[in-house]
């Protein structure tokens, strides 16, 4: 499911990325998890920054802990992980209309990039998962990756992608024993969207 709000938070300082990362790993030791976000919202100033209202800020800020406290926990299997794929969603394409060069083949379901933008987060993606041997899928969605992971067996797999969109394929990952890592994406909206390639390059 998609949010019912957009967000953009690339322009909020990287040390709230941290921070959200100290959070998720003591999490268990925050009985009031949600006054502690709202100390990060206004910290932050999240809501000046994104122009969300304070439910949904929440909402957003819950979700990167949750997605930040599963990658912590799946690691060292992800770590041990043989066969790999990255999923990324087909919304942080350079170009949304013709000017993306990409193919779309029906029968895997994916984009297949041909690069024809070096600046295109997709393209960079794809280029250094592949050299670390990668198999990459550019999707219209995550109703797609249940084929996909039905068709082929993985042990890991990295998926960029709205937080909402991510955490339901949670039980999907765990009924194949597939050991996932989620990168949410930092602006949403379904066009022109942003995920960290810094993440994306210490998580692969
Ligand atoms: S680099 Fe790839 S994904 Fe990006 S716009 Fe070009 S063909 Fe599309
Ligand atoms: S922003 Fe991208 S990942 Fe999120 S719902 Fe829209 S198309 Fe899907």
């Amino acid at each position: 499911m998609p949010y019912k709000f957009t967000f953009d938070l690339s322009k909020v300082p990287r040390f709230f990325f941290t921070e959200i990362a100290t959070v998720s790993y003591q999490r268990g030791m925050h009985k009031t998890l949600i006054k502690k976000l709202q100390e990060m919202i206004l910290k932050f100033r999240i809501q000046e920054a994104t122009g969300l209202n304070l439910s949904d800020a929440l909402v957003l800020l819950e979700d990167f802990i949750d997605l930040q406290s599963i990658n912590m926990i799946e690691r060292n299997k992800f770590l041990q992980s043989k066969k790999r794929a990255l999923f990324l969603s087909h919304c942080s394409r350079k170009f949304l209309d013709g000017r993306c060069k990409a193919v779309f083949d029906p029968s895997i379901p994916s984009y297949l990039c041909s690069h024809c933008s070096e600046d295109c987060l997709i393209s960079q993606s794809d280029r250094v998962a592949k050299s670390k041997g990668y198999d990459v899928y550019v999707i219209p969605g995550g109703s797609c990756i249940p084929k996909i992971l039905k068709s082929t067996k993985y042990e890991g797999i990295v998926g960029v992608g709205c937080g909402e969109e991510i955490k339901v394929l949670e039980p999907l990952l765990n009924s194949l024993d597939v050991a996932g890592q989620a990168i949410p994406l930092i602006k949403n909206g379904c066009a022109n969207t942003i995920f960290n390639m810094e993440t994306l390059l210490k998580v692969l």
